[in-house]
Parts: structure tokens; C-alpha cells; sequence
């Protein structure tokens, strides 16, 4: 184990880390149901389902069985040329699931490719319409799309990890944050920026690119619904295309399968991921609506211009198909509020601690957000000695567990937060 541990401390990058000071890692030898069991044979209660995408755990008997089916299969065909059933059967459950009007579906293998996708989508969706000048995109403050190029470009450049890519990324615009939180009475005087952007700018843009009331990875900030219900209607006005990035939010974390039925929004594309495996294969889609699609096609290129080697794979699509049906299969809507309900109860106690910033929670999203950023080697071995895995980061400490989680482990997640932040 010393081995391993060195070998990977001399030769491996782990995310967002340096080769010359790495952070400890921990060896997982396996996972199960909540549980992380560690080479050492010490079990940890899973707090953050894979960075939202082990909605059903880990290793569930019926995703493993559909993955063992396909691969008897076919593990990979090419998708130029060929389709197959796990793939058109994914594209009928999104179309019937999402909000409405999508339904046009293009299949890629990560987050940040499919937010690509969908740049690229808006791009040539306004050159087909003879609008080429609208080649700038809109993004909100805080908010965090993906780590490759153009989606580093929509990532907050101040606040966001990729400050030292500035100077060479595409320029776009950034909004305020809106201050209006989830859980406070609406104030239409929070869009009057919003509106006077779009007087400056609407002209100048493809698209309006938003994580739908959670902004995850750009501060963990959970914003009104009504401020994506106004937005939606301002793209809208202007013909700027809404894209919403669900890659974090979609498939039942925030208590709707979707974010954007919070604010009862169809956006023009929608980008999934993470947990539309349930966490099993690295796999996305970015959805459009058939309009869309259609102005693409009648452009000077005739053509959608993408098409990544791994493009709807099938045992990605075949594992999606099962993760949906076992969604469905259950009332994960009741469990997720029974889980906000802990949460709160679990985590209110921070709010009174000297420490601490804010506490919020949605769906089965917690926060405790302090004054200060965490020492995190420090606090990752208090969170693992408690038994329990938890990766804060920045000023952040939260819980996002795998839907399924167990009220008994539940506490144990949120006790294990409050002993040590306090
Ligand atoms: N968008 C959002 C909202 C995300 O949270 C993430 C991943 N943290 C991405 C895009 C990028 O996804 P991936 O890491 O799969 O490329």
C-alpha cells in the first residue's frame, strides 16, 4: 500500500492539484450502497455521491446488472452511420422527462463537452440566421460550466478557478449574482441589472448560459427561482438562446428531476451529465429543441459541426436507461424532501457557531459556509477518522449525498459536519 500510495504521489494528478505539494489521497478499494470501503477495510458513509452523481449509491445491483447486459453486447460501436436501442431509447426518456420542446439530443462523453456542444449549437443557430454578429455569450457571477475552453470562458473569471487562462480565453459578459436567495420573498427590483444588460448587450449575444438556481462548484448558491423565470423571458424578448447547464442539478437533487421546473422554464438546450449514469460511466447529452436543430441544419455548414469518437456509446446509454428506470421506479421526490428536512435539522446548529457564514439547504444539498477557507488536508482526515467522506472546498463545507442515503447515515454526515466545524 506504501507503494501505491508513493507511486501515485510521485507520478499521478488528481484534480486541481499540484505535482510538487499534493494533498493526501485515501485508497478505495471498493464502494457499495452509501459506503466507500478503504483499502485498509475502513467503511466511510459517502457524502458527495461522486460530485452529484451516485443519485443511487454505489455499485447497485441494477445498474451493474444493465451494464453486464450491454457489454455482452456491444460495448462501443461508432455512431456515424449506426444508431442502436439504448441510444434512441435515452433520447425518448430525456425528450418525455425534460421540459418541454427538447427534443432534439446529441450524446457526448463528459459535462464540460456537452456545455462545448452547446456553444457551439447557439454559434451556429445565430450564423444560420444571418446573425453571425451574435457570438458573444452571457453568464452569470459564481457560476462554473466545466474546465475545457470555452466553458473555462463562461466560468466566473474573478471568482472561478481559471483566473490564470484570462488573456487567452474568448471574452464574454458576466452578470451580478442574483442576491435574491431561494428561500426569500421574490424583489423584482434584483433583475433591474439584468434588464439593463440585456438593453446594452442583447444584440451582441448567441446565448444566455445559467445553472438553474444551484451555482455548484462557483460557490454553492442557491438563487430565486423567479430570477430564472425573468431571465428566461428577457432571452426570449432579444432571441438569445437560454442554455441551461443541468449537469449538476438534473435528476432529482434539488427535488424536481429537473432545476428548471422550479421556475416552470423550457430552455432553447439543456446540457446533462454526472448523474444521468447514475455515476456509473462518464457520459452527456445536450439537449435542444427541434427548432433549434432545424436552423442548424439550414446553415451554410448543412451540419451540426461535432462528433467525439465516443459519441453516444452504448453501454453509457444502456447504464442511463437503467438509472432513469430506477429513478422513476421509486419516490425519490419524498425521500429527497425527507432529506433537505435533515439536513436543516442536522446543520442549523452551525448558524450559531462563530465560524460560520451561512447554512443553507435544497433538496438534498447542504452548506455550511464559513468566514474562512478550510485547511483541507487538515480537515479531510477529521472528516475520514469520523467515518465519513466529505470534501470541502474553499470556504465550503457540504453534503450531497447519494439520494438513497439512509436516515442513520444521514446523521452521521451531518454530526460528522457539526463536530468538526465547529
Ligand atoms: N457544469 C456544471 C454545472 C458542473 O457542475 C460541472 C462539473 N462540476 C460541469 C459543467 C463539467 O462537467 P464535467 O466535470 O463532467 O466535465
Amino acid at each position: 500500500m506504501n507503494n501505491l500510495l508513493q507511486f501515485d504521489r510521485d507520478h499521478i494528478w488528481h484534480p486541481y492539484t499540484s505535482a510538487t505539494h499534493p494533498l493526501p489521497v485515501y485508497p478505495v478499494a471498493a464502494a457499495h450502497g452509501c459506503r466507500l470501503v478503504l483499502d485498509d477495510g475502513r467503511e466511510l458513509v459517502d457524502g458527495m455521491s461522486s460530485w452529484w452523481a451516485a443519485i443511487h449509491g454505489y455499485s447497485h445491483p441494477v445498474l451493474t446488472a444493465a451494464m453486464k447486459a450491454q457489454i455482452d453486447r456491444m460495448s462501443h460501436v461508432m455512431f456515424g452511420g449506426i444508431t442502436h436501442r439504448p441510444a434512441v431509447a435515452l433520447a425518448e426518456k430525456l425528450m418525455a422527462l425534460t421540459p418541454p420542446g427538447l427534443d432534439w439530443v446529441f450524446y457526448s462523453d463528459s459535462g464540460s463537452v456537452a456545455v462545448e456542444v452547446a456553444m457551439k449549437m447557439a454559434l451556429q443557430y445565430q450564423q444560420a440566421q444571418g446573425m453571425a454578429s451574435r457570438n458573444k455569450f452571457a453568464a452569470l457571477r459564481g457560476g462554473y460550466h466545466g474546465d475545457t475552453w470555452h466553458a473555462m470562458s463562461v466560468c466566473d473569471p474573478v471568482t472561478g478557478m481559471h483566473q490564470l487562462f484570462n488573456g487567452s480565453l474568448p471574452v464574454h459578459y458576466f452578470v451580478e449574482r442574483p442576491v435574491a436567495r431561494w428561500d426569500a420573498p421574490w424583489d423584482e427590483g434584483g433583475v433591474t441589472s439584468l434588464n439593463r444588460f440585456f438593453e446594452r448587450h442583447g444584440r451582441e449575444l448567441a446565448a444566455f448560459i445559467v445553472e438553474p438556481v444551484v451555482q455548484g462548484a462557483g460557490g454553492m448558491w442557491f438563487y430565486h427561482p423567479q430570477y430564472l423565470t425573468h431571465l428566461a423571458d428577457l432571452c426570449l424578448h432579444h432571441d438569445v438562446l437560454l442554455v441551461a447547464d443541468e449537469i449538476a442539478t438534473g435528476f432529482g437533487r434539488t427535488g424536481r428531476l429537473f432545476a428548471c421546473e422550479h421556475a416552470g422554464v423550457s430552455p432553447d438546450i439543456m446540457c446533462l451529465g454526472k448523474a444521468l449514469t447514475g455515476g456509473m460511466m462518464s457520459f452527456a447529452a445536450t439537449l435542444t429543441t427541434r427548432r433549434v436543430a432545424e436552423i442548424i441544419s439550414k446553415g451554410q455548414a448543412g451540419v451540426f459541426m461535432h462528433g467525439p469518437t465516443f459519441m453516444g456509446n452504448p453501454l453509457a446509454c444502456a447504464v442511463a436507461n437503467a438509472n432513469i428506470e430506477l429513478l422513476l421506479s421509486w419516490n425519490w421526490q419524498q425521500r429527497v424532501k425527507a432529506i433537505e428536512s435533515q439536513l436543516e435539522a442536522g446543520l442549523s446548529t452551525c448558524r450559531q457557531m462563530p465560524g460560520v457564514a451561512d447554512v443553507r439547504c435544497l433538496g438534498a444539498i447542504g452548506v455550511v459556509e464559513l468566514h474562512e477557507p478550510v485547511a483541507m488536508a487538515v480537515i479531510q482526515k477529521q472528516f475520514v477518522d469520523a467515518g465519513v467522506w466529505v470534501r470541502p472546498f474553499g470556504r465550503l463545507v457540504y453534503l450531497m449525498p447519494p439520494l438513497v442515503i439512509s436516515d442513520a447515515e444521514l446523521g452521521m454526515l451531518t454530526r460528522a459536519v457539526v463536530e468538526i466545524v465547529r
